[in-house]
């Protein structure tokens, strides 16, 4: 007499093993996954039972996930000892698809007010298996004392079949009959568990070896956490052998459930190797892998960030292409991308000069998001450092810093590149600031004035250029040369110089130098006309546009130049072409310091004539 029991599968089931097979998932290598993560439920629902006091047949027996390979009858085996599943609970949960029992287990969980771990709502894991399996056969024998063991068998079309198997030991043993031999060879599947299950919390022995080694540690409590182990991780998901320079640990569960475990990096591989990086933060549900190196999962300018995130809301079976545009995914980078930035301007009051090495290193990062990421862009400015003018030599300051020590007069925020620290102190252009005492940020990246031009203003406050900036001096000190004399020298050296320069006019900021040059292009400052020049950049603000010279009547050079255009006109148009070079030199705007050369010969020959 046959005990075999035939069932149909239910409609839903069919289209689903249809969808599965053929278009959800991509990369069939997932099925481990699935397989591994129901027995770890299975496993975690078990553990609970036990703690729980319920009566268990083989109480003894140990929590390990057995994996193993057969690839002479290409065949995969997964066994658990985990609760198993009575004759009921086979054609429920595999056989229909409104099988509810996580769900029900969940809310048994909630009525026992302990936390629930592992309980998923995993809509189609189990028939990932026929993704490669032409047969699977499952045996299960329930924890329930008084249950005997049952086979359940599928081809994944026409059906599954039901008959006794006697005495079984706990737990669930999974054969997959495979169609190729590839998941029967014990290195790829080694390969396979490692990479998405390395975290799952029971141990996974595959062919009789453990192969699961580290700790879910973003899911332990923090004060359960040596900062050994934290080590140990980072070295694991960083792939870096220095220790990283900060660890955030947090979970949150409102709006969403995360928890997340995410280190910067000491050095800059990027700064390293001159090649923009990808963001290695891996993406979790309930410690398994969904995507490694997850995009979308943070903004681009946070991709010096490595680590895991584990979301429990995240569906585990979504391939990675639906992921990547999900509003799921928008909203768990919107909370990520909030804490994160609380996190690091945290980090920049509790210790500022290790906030000033994490900016060094990832400081490129953070401007490029305040160049390009509006929604962040007020948190984002607040992150910035530069050096100022009222910093000592390598020590930098803050926006909200700076104008916080801005006196009453000053209404704008202003800054100033240069190459280095000395060239900004000795810059022209610093010179009414320093008789003012306003504060000047010193930016020495080229890409820094792109970032204040998109910043364009901080608490209200204008970020304006040093060389842009609207400013006299306080006092007129008693010039050298009085505003006529001023005026007529200015139009002698425009007249000298021609087309070379624009307008030629009595500066009301310098003190220290003879002369300087301005951009007549009221949005251009020179250093972009520099950068401009060099990238030889189209369709831009002409650059044949000469620049402004502005002479200091305050200068005994130019009070000397006054006398002697009356005297020795030649040597005056010198002197006169002199200082408007030494302006362009000063502004990084002289195209080539050879031409002059002659010149400078011909004006020292008549200085040692003298
Ligand atoms: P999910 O895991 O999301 O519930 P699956 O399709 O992966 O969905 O599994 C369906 C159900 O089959 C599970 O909820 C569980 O009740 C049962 N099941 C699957 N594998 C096992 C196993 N190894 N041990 C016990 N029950 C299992
Ligand atoms: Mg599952």
């Amino acid at each position: 007499m046959s005990t075999i029991e035939k069932h149909a599968f239910q409609a839903e089931i069919a289209q689903l093993l249809d969808l599965v097979i053929h278009s959800l998932y991509t990369d069939k290598e997932i099925f481990v996954r699935e397989l591994i993560s129901n027995a770890a439920d299975a496993t975690e629902k078990l553990k609970f039972l036990q703690t729980s006091g319920a009566e268990i047949f083989e109480p003894d027996a140990a929590l390990t996930i057995s994996v193993a390979t057969d690839d002479q009858a290409k065949t995969i085996t997964f066994t658990d000892t985990g609760l198993g599943m009575t004759h009921g609970e086979l054609i429920d949960n595999l056989g229909t698809i409104a099988h509810s029992g996580s769900k029900a287990f969940l809310e048994q969980l909630k009525a026992s007010k302990d936390d629930a771990q592992l309980i998923g709502q995993f809509g189609v894991g189990f028939y990932a298996a026929f993704m490669v399996a032409e047969k699977v056969t499952v045996f299960s024998r329930s924890y329930l004392p008084g249950e005997t063991g049952w086979v359940w068998t599928s081809d994944g079309r026409t059906g599954y079949e039901i008959e006794p198997a006697g005495e079984l030991s706990r737990g669930t043993k999974i054969v997959l009959h495979l169609r190729e031999a590839e998941f029967a060879t014990a290195s790829r599947i080694e390969q396979i568990i490692k990479h998405y299950s390395n975290f799952v919390q029971f141990p996974i022995e595959l062919n009789g070896t453990a192969v699961n080694t580290v700790q879910a540690l973003w899911t332990k409590n923090k004060s359960e956490i040596t900062d050994e182990e934290y080590a140990d991780f980072y070295k694991y998901v960083g792939h870096d052998s220095d220790a990283p320079q900060y660890r955030l640990h947090f979970s949150a569960d409102a709006p969403l459930a995360i928890r997340a475990l995410l280190f910067v990096p000491a050095k800059s591989y990027e700064q390293l190797t001159m090649q923009r990086s990808e963001s290695e933060v891996n993406l979790y549900c309930k410690k398994v892998l969904i995507s490694p190196k997850a995009k979308g999962l943070f903004p681009e300018w946070l991709r010096f960030l490595k680590g895991v995130v584990d979301s429990e809301d995240l569906p585990l079976n979504i391939s990675r292409e639906t992921m990547q545009d999900s509003a799921l995914l928008r909203k768990i980078n919107e909370v990520l991308t909030k804490r994160v930035l609380k996190w690091l301007d945290e980090e920049a009051k509790t210790d500022a000069e290790k906030y000033d090495r994490f900016f060094a290193e990832h400081g490129h990062c953070i401007k490029e998001g305040v160049a390009n990421d509006w929604s962040h862009r007020e948190a984002l400015a607040k992150l910035l450092r530069a050096e100022s003018s009222h910093t000592e030599k390598g020590k930098t300051t803050s926006l909200p810093d700076y104008v916080s020590r801005m006196p009453e007069a000053q209404k704008e925020i202003y800054y100033l590149l240069a190459p280095n620290r000395e060239a900004a102190e000795a810059s022209p252009y610093f010179e009414v600031f320093r008789e003012k005492k306003f504060e000047v940020l010193f930016l020495y990246a080229p890409q820094d004035e792109f970032v204040m031009e998109n910043l364009r203003e901080f608490d209200k406050k204008r970020l304006v250029a040093a060389e842009k900036a609207d400013l006299k001096l306080d006092e007129e000190k008693p010039g050298a040369l009085s505003d006529d004399e001023a005026r007529l020298l200015a139009n002698f050296v425009k007249e000298t110089l021609g087309d070379r320069v624009g307008e030629v006019r009595v500066s009301k900021r310098l003190t220290g130098s003879p002369a300087v040059v301005v951009d007549s292009d009221a949005q251009l400052t020179s250093s972009m006309r520099r950068v401009m020049k060099m990238m030889n950049r189209e369709g831009g603000p002409s650059l044949d546009a000469k620049p402004d010279l502005e002479i200091n009547p305050r200068h005994t050079m130019l009070a000397q130049l006054e006398k002697i255009r009356h005297t020795d006109a030649a040597l005056a148009a010198q002197v006169s072409e002199q200082v408007f070079d030494n302006a362009l030199v000063a502004a990084g705007l002289l195209d080539d310091p050879r031409t002059m050369l002659a010149r400078m010969t011909s004006l020292l020959e008549k200085l040692l004539a003298k």
